[in-house]
Protein backbone atom coordinates (compact mmCIF):
# COMPACT_ATOMS: atom_id res chain seq x y z
CA UNK A 1 0.00 0.00 0.00
CA UNK A 2 2.78 2.24 0.91
CA UNK A 3 4.32 1.79 -2.41
CA UNK A 4 1.31 2.15 -4.83
CA UNK A 5 0.99 6.04 -2.39
CA UNK A 6 4.37 6.64 -3.79
CA UNK A 7 3.27 5.83 -7.17
CA UNK A 8 0.02 7.89 -7.20
CA UNK A 9 2.21 10.86 -5.69
CA UNK A 10 4.47 10.36 -8.36
CA UNK A 11 1.78 10.28 -11.32
CA UNK A 12 -0.01 13.66 -9.55
CA UNK A 13 3.35 15.97 -9.44
CA UNK A 14 3.59 14.54 -13.27
CA UNK A 15 0.07 15.97 -14.17
CA UNK A 16 0.89 19.34 -11.92
CA UNK A 17 3.99 19.68 -13.87
CA UNK A 18 2.24 19.73 -17.06
CA UNK A 19 -0.41 22.00 -16.51
CA UNK A 20 2.28 24.73 -15.13
CA UNK A 21 4.26 23.66 -18.17
CA UNK A 22 1.26 24.81 -20.20
CA UNK A 23 0.47 27.54 -18.34
CA UNK A 24 4.32 28.69 -18.58
CA UNK A 25 4.34 27.50 -22.29
CA UNK A 26 1.28 29.87 -22.69
CA UNK A 27 2.52 32.82 -20.99
CA UNK A 28 5.59 32.61 -23.36
CA UNK A 29 3.69 32.85 -26.23
CA UNK A 30 1.49 35.52 -24.96
CA UNK A 31 4.37 37.64 -24.77
CA UNK A 32 4.90 37.60 -28.27
CA UNK A 33 1.43 37.82 -29.27
CA UNK A 34 0.72 41.41 -30.43
CA UNK A 35 4.01 42.26 -32.25
CA UNK A 36 3.07 38.82 -34.23
CA UNK A 37 -0.32 40.20 -34.52
CA UNK A 38 -2.06 37.07 -33.41
CA UNK A 39 -4.66 38.87 -31.64
CA UNK A 40 -8.13 39.54 -32.97
CA UNK A 41 -11.53 41.18 -32.12
CA UNK A 42 -14.67 39.74 -32.52
CA UNK A 43 -18.11 41.65 -31.72
CA UNK A 44 -21.16 40.53 -30.62
CA UNK A 45 -24.31 42.35 -31.21
CA UNK A 46 -25.92 44.48 -28.05
CA UNK A 47 -29.56 44.80 -29.04
CA UNK A 48 -32.33 46.97 -28.17
CA UNK A 49 -35.53 45.28 -26.93
CA UNK A 50 -37.79 48.39 -27.32
CA UNK A 51 -36.55 48.91 -31.12
CA UNK A 52 -35.85 45.62 -31.48
CA UNK A 53 -32.69 46.56 -33.57
CA UNK A 54 -28.97 46.39 -32.82
CA UNK A 55 -27.49 48.97 -30.74
CA UNK A 56 -23.92 48.30 -29.98
CA UNK A 57 -21.39 45.85 -30.22
CA UNK A 58 -19.21 44.13 -27.60
CA UNK A 59 -15.36 43.70 -28.19
CA UNK A 60 -14.09 39.84 -27.13
CA UNK A 61 -11.07 39.12 -28.40
CA UNK A 62 -9.39 35.99 -29.35
CA UNK A 63 -6.07 34.63 -30.06
CA UNK A 64 -4.73 31.85 -32.14
CA UNK A 65 -1.28 30.57 -32.21
CA UNK A 66 0.75 28.13 -34.04
CA UNK A 67 2.07 26.29 -30.80
CA UNK A 68 -0.44 26.53 -28.20
CA UNK A 69 -3.69 26.71 -30.77
CA UNK A 70 -6.50 28.89 -30.30
CA UNK A 71 -6.92 29.86 -26.50
CA UNK A 72 -10.21 30.98 -25.16
CA UNK A 73 -9.67 34.37 -23.11
CA UNK A 74 -10.97 32.58 -19.77
CA UNK A 75 -7.88 31.19 -19.96
CA UNK A 76 -5.22 34.16 -21.29
CA UNK A 77 -6.63 36.58 -19.77
CA UNK A 78 -5.83 35.68 -16.10
CA UNK A 79 -2.44 35.05 -17.08
CA UNK A 80 -2.05 38.14 -19.17
CA UNK A 81 -3.42 39.86 -15.60
CA UNK A 82 -0.80 38.37 -13.50
CA UNK A 83 2.03 39.17 -16.03
CA UNK A 84 1.10 42.98 -16.81
CA UNK A 85 0.82 41.63 -20.23
CA UNK A 86 -2.77 43.30 -19.70
CA UNK A 87 -1.89 46.28 -20.21
CA UNK A 88 -0.12 46.56 -23.63
CA UNK A 89 -3.18 43.79 -24.52
CA UNK A 90 -6.36 45.99 -23.33
CA UNK A 91 -4.52 49.06 -25.05
CA UNK A 92 -4.73 46.89 -28.18
CA UNK A 93 -8.06 46.09 -27.96
CA UNK A 94 -9.44 49.49 -27.11
CA UNK A 95 -7.63 50.88 -29.98
CA UNK A 96 -8.77 48.29 -32.36
CA UNK A 97 -12.27 48.60 -31.22
CA UNK A 98 -12.56 52.04 -31.77
CA UNK A 99 -11.32 52.41 -35.03
CA UNK A 100 -13.73 49.68 -36.03
CA UNK A 101 -16.47 51.69 -34.62
CA UNK A 102 -14.89 54.69 -36.47
CA UNK A 103 -15.49 52.78 -39.83
CA UNK A 104 -18.56 51.52 -39.04
CA UNK A 105 -19.87 54.80 -37.69
CA UNK A 106 -18.81 56.06 -41.40
CA UNK A 107 -20.31 53.56 -43.00
CA UNK A 108 -24.05 53.20 -42.13
CA UNK A 109 -24.03 52.32 -38.74
CA UNK A 110 -24.39 56.12 -37.31
CA UNK A 111 -25.35 55.81 -34.12
CA UNK A 112 -23.97 52.43 -33.06
CA UNK A 113 -21.55 51.96 -29.29
CA UNK A 114 -18.91 50.02 -28.58
CA UNK A 115 -18.61 48.36 -25.02
CA UNK A 116 -14.91 47.60 -23.54
CA UNK A 117 -14.25 44.90 -21.53
CA UNK A 118 -11.63 46.31 -18.87
CA UNK A 119 -9.60 44.18 -16.19
CA UNK A 120 -9.21 45.66 -12.99
CA UNK A 121 -5.71 45.71 -13.25
CA UNK A 122 -5.65 47.96 -15.55
CA UNK A 123 -7.39 50.45 -12.85
CA UNK A 124 -3.36 49.98 -11.49
CA UNK A 125 -2.07 51.78 -14.64
CA UNK A 126 -0.46 55.00 -14.01
CA UNK A 127 -1.70 56.63 -17.70
CA UNK A 128 -5.07 54.47 -18.26
CA UNK A 129 -7.32 57.84 -18.53
CA UNK A 130 -4.79 59.10 -20.59
CA UNK A 131 -4.86 56.49 -22.71
CA UNK A 132 -8.18 55.87 -23.17
CA UNK A 133 -8.61 60.13 -24.14
CA UNK A 134 -5.62 58.97 -26.36
CA UNK A 135 -7.45 56.06 -28.06
CA UNK A 136 -10.88 58.26 -28.78
CA UNK A 137 -9.28 60.90 -29.98
CA UNK A 138 -7.32 58.61 -32.38
CA UNK A 139 -10.21 57.33 -33.46
CA UNK A 140 -12.22 60.90 -33.76
CA UNK A 141 -15.36 59.14 -32.39
CA UNK A 142 -17.74 61.17 -29.54
CA UNK A 143 -16.97 59.59 -25.71
CA UNK A 144 -20.62 58.99 -25.62
CA UNK A 145 -20.15 55.91 -28.20
CA UNK A 146 -17.94 53.84 -26.13
CA UNK A 147 -18.94 51.81 -22.99
CA UNK A 148 -16.76 50.52 -20.63
CA UNK A 149 -17.38 47.20 -19.07
CA UNK A 150 -16.33 46.07 -15.27
CA UNK A 151 -16.12 43.00 -13.52
CA UNK A 152 -15.84 43.04 -9.58
CA UNK A 153 -12.84 42.03 -7.82
CA UNK A 154 -11.89 41.28 -4.56
CA UNK A 155 -8.59 42.82 -5.37
CA UNK A 156 -9.98 46.37 -6.18
CA UNK A 157 -8.71 49.71 -4.85
CA UNK A 158 -12.46 50.92 -4.85
CA UNK A 159 -11.14 54.63 -3.88
CA UNK A 160 -8.92 54.62 -6.73
CA UNK A 161 -11.67 52.82 -9.47
CA UNK A 162 -13.98 55.39 -8.23
CA UNK A 163 -11.78 58.45 -9.30
CA UNK A 164 -11.05 56.57 -12.16
CA UNK A 165 -14.75 56.32 -13.06
CA UNK A 166 -15.95 59.70 -12.01
CA UNK A 167 -13.36 61.16 -14.56
CA UNK A 168 -14.63 58.77 -17.70
CA UNK A 169 -18.26 60.05 -17.11
CA UNK A 170 -17.31 63.49 -17.13
CA UNK A 171 -15.54 62.97 -20.45
CA UNK A 172 -19.21 61.26 -21.31
CA UNK A 173 -18.03 57.60 -21.58
CA UNK A 174 -20.68 55.06 -20.64
CA UNK A 175 -19.84 52.45 -17.45
CA UNK A 176 -21.24 48.69 -17.05
CA UNK A 177 -20.99 46.88 -14.82
CA UNK A 178 -20.49 42.73 -15.87
CA UNK A 179 -21.15 39.86 -14.47
CA UNK A 180 -23.30 41.75 -12.05
CA UNK A 181 -24.43 39.22 -9.43
CA UNK A 182 -22.20 37.00 -9.45
CA UNK A 183 -19.15 38.88 -7.02
CA UNK A 184 -19.04 39.81 -3.46
CA UNK A 185 -20.09 43.70 -3.51
CA UNK A 186 -22.36 44.08 -6.41
CA UNK A 187 -24.79 46.81 -4.49
CA UNK A 188 -22.31 48.44 -2.89
CA UNK A 189 -20.76 49.06 -6.58
CA UNK A 190 -23.79 50.37 -7.08
CA UNK A 191 -23.71 52.60 -4.57
CA UNK A 192 -20.07 54.05 -5.10
CA UNK A 193 -19.53 54.34 -8.84
CA UNK A 194 -21.76 56.09 -11.63
CA UNK A 195 -22.71 53.23 -13.43
CA UNK A 196 -25.00 53.54 -15.96
CA UNK A 197 -25.66 50.12 -17.05
CA UNK A 198 -26.00 46.71 -15.53
CA UNK A 199 -25.76 43.37 -17.00
CA UNK A 200 -27.44 40.62 -15.50
CA UNK A 201 -24.83 37.19 -15.78
CA UNK A 202 -25.92 34.68 -18.18
CA UNK A 203 -26.31 32.10 -15.01
CA UNK A 204 -29.31 34.23 -13.55
CA UNK A 205 -30.95 34.13 -17.20
CA UNK A 206 -29.69 30.63 -18.24
CA UNK A 207 -32.92 29.28 -16.40
CA UNK A 208 -35.36 31.98 -16.22
CA UNK A 209 -38.06 30.20 -18.59
CA UNK A 210 -38.15 26.73 -16.62
CA UNK A 211 -37.52 28.16 -12.93
CA UNK A 212 -39.41 30.49 -11.06
CA UNK A 213 -36.93 31.50 -8.40
CA UNK A 214 -34.42 32.38 -11.24
CA UNK A 215 -37.34 34.39 -13.07
CA UNK A 216 -37.76 36.24 -9.60
CA UNK A 217 -33.79 37.15 -9.15
CA UNK A 218 -33.82 38.71 -13.32
CA UNK A 219 -37.10 40.26 -12.61
CA UNK A 220 -36.05 41.87 -9.42
CA UNK A 221 -32.42 43.11 -10.57
CA UNK A 222 -34.26 44.68 -13.81
CA UNK A 223 -36.37 46.57 -10.59
CA UNK A 224 -33.63 47.85 -8.67
CA UNK A 225 -31.46 49.04 -11.69
CA UNK A 226 -34.63 50.71 -12.90
CA UNK A 227 -35.09 52.80 -9.33
CA UNK A 228 -31.55 53.34 -9.47
CA UNK A 229 -32.32 54.90 -13.41
CA UNK A 230 -29.85 52.57 -14.51
CA UNK A 231 -30.58 50.35 -18.02
CA UNK A 232 -30.65 46.50 -18.05
CA UNK A 233 -28.70 44.09 -20.67
CA UNK A 234 -29.23 40.41 -20.33
CA UNK A 235 -26.44 38.45 -21.30
CA UNK A 236 -26.56 34.46 -22.81
CA UNK A 237 -30.15 34.91 -24.25
CA UNK A 238 -29.86 32.01 -26.41
CA UNK A 239 -33.95 31.27 -26.50
CA UNK A 240 -37.29 32.71 -27.55
CA UNK A 241 -38.88 32.17 -24.58
CA UNK A 242 -35.98 33.94 -22.55
CA UNK A 243 -36.49 36.43 -24.62
CA UNK A 244 -40.00 37.00 -24.03
CA UNK A 245 -39.62 36.98 -20.59
CA UNK A 246 -37.24 39.73 -20.11
CA UNK A 247 -39.53 41.59 -22.77
CA UNK A 248 -42.00 41.50 -20.03
CA UNK A 249 -40.14 42.76 -17.34
CA UNK A 250 -38.64 45.42 -19.65
CA UNK A 251 -35.31 44.64 -19.79
CA UNK A 252 -33.81 47.34 -21.67
CA UNK A 253 -30.86 45.21 -24.06
CA UNK A 254 -30.28 41.65 -24.63
CA UNK A 255 -27.02 39.78 -25.66
CA UNK A 256 -26.63 36.14 -26.52
CA UNK A 257 -26.59 33.44 -28.87
CA UNK A 258 -30.45 33.87 -30.15
CA UNK A 259 -29.25 36.93 -31.96
CA UNK A 260 -25.99 35.98 -32.99
CA UNK A 261 -22.42 34.24 -31.87
CA UNK A 262 -19.24 37.70 -31.42
CA UNK A 263 -18.45 37.25 -34.94
CA UNK A 264 -15.25 38.88 -36.99
CA UNK A 265 -15.91 42.39 -37.96
CA UNK A 266 -16.70 41.65 -41.52
CA UNK A 267 -19.70 39.84 -40.81
CA UNK A 268 -21.18 41.93 -38.07
CA UNK A 269 -22.50 44.26 -40.54
CA UNK A 270 -24.45 41.70 -41.91
CA UNK A 271 -26.63 40.47 -38.67
CA UNK A 272 -30.29 40.57 -38.84
CA UNK A 273 -32.22 40.87 -36.10
CA UNK A 274 -34.76 38.07 -35.21
CA UNK A 275 -37.51 38.78 -32.62
P1 LIG B 1 -17.77 38.50 -20.64
O1 LIG B 1 -17.29 39.92 -20.74
O2 LIG B 1 -18.81 38.20 -19.62
O3 LIG B 1 -18.25 38.13 -22.12
C1 LIG B 1 -19.36 37.33 -22.41
C2 LIG B 1 -18.95 35.92 -22.77
O4 LIG B 1 -20.12 35.13 -22.97
C3 LIG B 1 -18.16 35.82 -24.06
O5 LIG B 1 -17.23 34.74 -23.93
C4 LIG B 1 -19.25 35.46 -25.08
O6 LIG B 1 -18.76 34.80 -26.23
C5 LIG B 1 -20.11 34.55 -24.26
N1 LIG B 1 -21.51 34.50 -24.73
C6 LIG B 1 -22.20 35.45 -25.38
N2 LIG B 1 -23.47 35.06 -25.62
C7 LIG B 1 -23.60 33.82 -25.09
C8 LIG B 1 -24.70 32.88 -25.03
O7 LIG B 1 -25.82 33.10 -25.49
N3 LIG B 1 -24.44 31.69 -24.38
C9 LIG B 1 -23.22 31.40 -23.85
N4 LIG B 1 -23.06 30.21 -23.27
N5 LIG B 1 -22.17 32.27 -23.91
C10 LIG B 1 -22.36 33.47 -24.52
P2 LIG B 1 -15.71 34.89 -24.38
O8 LIG B 1 -15.63 35.71 -25.65
O9 LIG B 1 -15.09 33.55 -24.36
O10 LIG B 1 -15.06 35.79 -23.24
C11 LIG B 1 -14.96 35.32 -21.92
C12 LIG B 1 -14.51 36.41 -20.98
O11 LIG B 1 -13.17 36.82 -21.29
C13 LIG B 1 -15.34 37.68 -21.08
O12 LIG B 1 -16.54 37.52 -20.35
C14 LIG B 1 -14.39 38.69 -20.47
O13 LIG B 1 -14.43 38.62 -19.07
C15 LIG B 1 -13.04 38.18 -20.96
N6 LIG B 1 -12.63 38.98 -22.14
C16 LIG B 1 -12.92 38.79 -23.45
N7 LIG B 1 -12.35 39.75 -24.22
C17 LIG B 1 -11.68 40.58 -23.36
C18 LIG B 1 -10.89 41.77 -23.54
O14 LIG B 1 -10.70 42.31 -24.65
N8 LIG B 1 -10.37 42.33 -22.40
C19 LIG B 1 -10.59 41.80 -21.16
N9 LIG B 1 -10.02 42.41 -20.08
N10 LIG B 1 -11.32 40.70 -20.95
C20 LIG B 1 -11.87 40.09 -22.05
CA1 LIG C 1 -18.26 41.86 -20.89
CA1 LIG D 1 -20.45 39.21 -18.66
CA1 LIG E 1 -17.54 36.93 -17.57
Amino acid sequence: AKKQGRNNFQVYDVMLDAKAYEEMQIENELRKALEREEFVLHYQPIVNLCKNEIKGAEALIRWENERVGKVPPDQFIPIAEETGLIIPIGEWVLKTALLQLKDWHENGLENLTMSVNLSIRQFYQPNLLAMIREAIELARIEPCFLTIEITESMTMDVEKASVILRELKKLGVGISIDDFGTGYSSLSYLKRFPIDHLKIDRCFVRDIAENKSDENIATTIILMAHNLGLSVIAEGVETASQLKLLRQHRCNEAQGYHFSRPVPAEEFARIKVSS
